[in-house]
């Protein structure tokens, strides 16, 4: 039947930059290789996510290889969890259900340029955080606030924004970022235009932590914007996902 033919098998997925890992077939393959846990995979297939789709297959693999990415890929291919399923991985384990670890802070960072986008990530995220106490949390106004007691804000484990509520509560002195160790630019076309530019900047300098991640996802790149990328990024791995017959 056709469902059952993988959508990997779609795409036609061209990958630059050095030592590029191998693409997964499916995400058990995950386990082996980068011993991504079991609760991860089964939320992963308790939300019938059957293949990993093309940019899931090769960008997943990059992430957990700690590598900083730019991945180009169509609207609907699945780039929400193309950053989630590693992001969730590298965590291991929600910090408040670590004995002895009061926390640091976030630890990832992903910015939408709407609300309406961060709120849909956010929901994708809590599919794959399903049975354990992750706290993710989509910034606006009120989660702002609450977040200014430290005790809370450091046992966050994700925080998904948009960018100009995140700077306002960093200039505010209610939030530092020095503890995040991924970060994302979804939608990044629009991250890098000049309408949130200054503001990304502003973000990313804040994540001072010296092993962040950088990871850049949108479904077209133009030149300017991808030139600031590759500004942002360390030794970038770049994919590219195009439509077969397109
Ligand atoms: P993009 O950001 O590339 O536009 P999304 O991340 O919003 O795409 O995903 C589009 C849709 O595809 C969502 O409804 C999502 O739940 C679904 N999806 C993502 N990955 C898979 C997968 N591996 N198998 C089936 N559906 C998927
Ligand atoms: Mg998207």
């Amino acid at each position: 039947a056709e469902e059952e033919v993988p959508p990997i098998q779609k795409h036609r997925v061209t990958s630059k930059g050095s030592d590029v890992p191998t693409p997964i077939t499916t995400f058990e393959d995950l386990r082996e290789r980068y011993g991504v846990s079991s609760r991860l995979l089964s939320n992963l297939s308790d939300n019938s996510y059957k293949y990993p789709t093309g940019i899931q297959a090769h960008g997943i693999p990059i992430l957990l290889e700690r590598r900083d990415l730019a991945a180009i890929s169509p609207t609907g291919t699945g780039k929400t969890l193309a950053y989630l399923t590693p992001i969730m991985s590298a965590l291991g384990s929600p910090i408040s259900s670590r004995k002895n670890d009061g926390g640091h802070g976030a630890r990832a960072v992903i910015l939408a340029p709407t609300r309406e986008l961060a709120h849909q990530i956010h929901n994708e995220c809590l599919k794959l955080a399903a049975g354990r106490k992750w706290r993710v949390v989509l910034f606006s106004k009120a989660t702002a606030s609450t977040l200014s007691d430290k005790n809370v804000r450091d046992k966050v484990d994700i925080i998904i924004s948009t960018p100009l509520r995140l700077v306002a509560s960093i200039q505010e002195g209610k939030l530092e970022l020095n503890n995040v160790q991924h970060l994302v630019l979804d939608e990044a076309d629009r991250m890098l235009d000049p309408e949130f530019l200054s503001q990304v900047q502003e973000v990313i300098a804040a994540c001072t932590h010296p092993d962040v991640q950088k990871a850049v996802f949108s479904a077209t790149l133009p030149a300017g914007a991808e030139k600031l990328a590759m500004g942002i990024l360390r030794n970038p791995i770049r994919i590219i996902v195009g439509l077969k017959d397109t």
